[in-house]
């Protein structure tokens, strides 16, 4: 899965390319930079990959839901439904913007339900933000309708998902913005790095402009002259992460094709357990392959196999216990800690994190295994992998 397993001649390259010119700023300094402009570069790239109108590349995943949040319009006391079943930093982004995370059950896609959106819909609802974890997609279509029908803005959290697809079009491509990570643990990475993707000029030009302190980067050569027509933030990327990233984003059709590879090659070996059933992929051709997910009859059986398959050596994830990915272990939201607290206080309709209960989505989460799949395993590796595997449901 991480890009950085396969750190090459290509990166170095690219990094030493900035280091000669020593212009580590993304913008201006025409003259001295001979030629280089990683970031551009990268999202040019990024865009052409997407096929996307246009994308804008930032300082991390969570900036980017930042900006993009910003740039949709959402804001102080505006409900924004997430999933249980992500990173923090999905609902961390919302919190900061002043919305209000609320959060919608999961269905065996391991993401947002479309069915079940509509309980949590209420007046006060903004958008949505789907998650497609894992490397695979929620049922995007469906929940493109429902948005669509209820007035509601669709931003997609692909942060876990670059490469993937439905149906042919890039996931991150069905709502008004789609967001990346290039985070060190991502499929490509930038050290950190975060990128939004959409195919509105408006939503581009208020992220371009969010993420560097409002500039509206029409002043020329001068900084000093640009105007700022929004409040923003520095939500930048150097040129030094552009350029790891821009050598690795050049990698993703060879990434995409090792994960695929590997996954299948463990997926198929374990068609014949007999209470296993695979994570339900929308479209199993458009899956990046991070992840093989599967569940188990009942929590007892998951628990028991999760446990097995970590003496073996096979490196499951157990995710109902996971303290950063799963809402069950989230103290600190749950608490309101942190300065996010001053703005949630100031709304009304803040819900009881404390008390909220997700039957369906720990039904889920309860009977869940994943694993990791790793571009630098040899045929080897997958063998005594699937050997550890299969000896764990024994
Ligand atoms: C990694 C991740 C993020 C945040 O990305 P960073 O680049 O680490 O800030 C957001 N959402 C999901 C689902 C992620 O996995």
């Amino acid at each position: 899965m991480p890009g950085f397993e396969i750190f090459g001649e290509e990166e170095r390259k690219q990094v030493a390319d900035v280091l000669e010119t020593g212009v580590l700023f993304r913008y201006g300094f025409d003259a001295k930079r001979n030629g280089h402009f990683k970031a551009l570069e990268f999202e040019k790239k990024l865009a052409q990959i997407t096929g996307s109108a246009y994308s804008h590349l930032c300082s991390s995943g969570t900036a980017a839901l930042s900006t993009a949040l910003s740039a949709c319009g959402i804001g102080a006391g505006d409900e924004v439904i997430v999933p249980p079943f992500t990173f923090v930093a999905t609902f961390e982004a919302v919190l900061h913007a002043g919305a209000v995370p609320v959060f919608g059950d999961i269905d065996e896609t391991l993401c947002l339900d479309p069915d079940q959106l509509e309980k949590v819909i209420t007046p006060r609802t903004k958008a949505v933000i789907p998650v497609h974890m894992c490397g695979a997609m929620a049922r995007i279509d469906e929940i493109k309708s429902v948005c669509d029908q209820k007035g509601l803005i669709l931003l997609e959290d692909a942060c876990q998902s670059l490469g993937a697809s439905y149906k042919g079009k890039a996931i991150g491509r069905f709502g008004l913005a789609g967001c990346f990570s290039f985070d060190a643990v991502k499929t490509v990475t930038c050290g950190e790095g975060g990128g939004i993707i959409t195919d509105s000029k408006e939503v581009y030009e208020k992220a371009d402009q969010f993420s560097d302190h409002g500039h509206d980067h029409l002043g020329g050569p001068d900084r000093g002259a640009d105007d700022h027509p929004i409040i923003g933030a520095n939500y930048r990327i150097s040129e030094l992460n552009a350029a790891v990233g821009l050598a690795q984003l050049n990698k993703l059709d060879k990434i995409l094709e090792i994960q695929r590879k590997n996954k299948y090659a463990i997926k198929n070996a374990m068609a014949d357990i007999f209470d296993v059933s695979f994570r339900y992929i929308p479209d199993a051709k458009g899956d990046s392959a991070t992840f093989l997910s599967f569940f188990l009859p009942t929590e007892e059986r998951t628990r028991h196999v999760a446990k097995t398959m970590a003496q073996n050596g096979a490196g499951p994830i157990y995710w109902y216990d996971n303290n950063w990915h799963y809402y069950r272990k989230w103290h600190h939201l749950k608490q309101m800690k942190g300065s996010a607290k001053l703005a949630a206080e100031l709304v009304d309709n803040l819900p009881d994190y404390k008390n909220m209960a997700m039957e369906t989505s720990d039904a889920i989460m309860k009977r869940t295994i994943s694993m990791q799949i790793m571009l630098s395993w040899t045929p080897e590796d997958i063998e005594n992998r699937i050997q550890a595997i299969l000896k764990s449901f024994r």
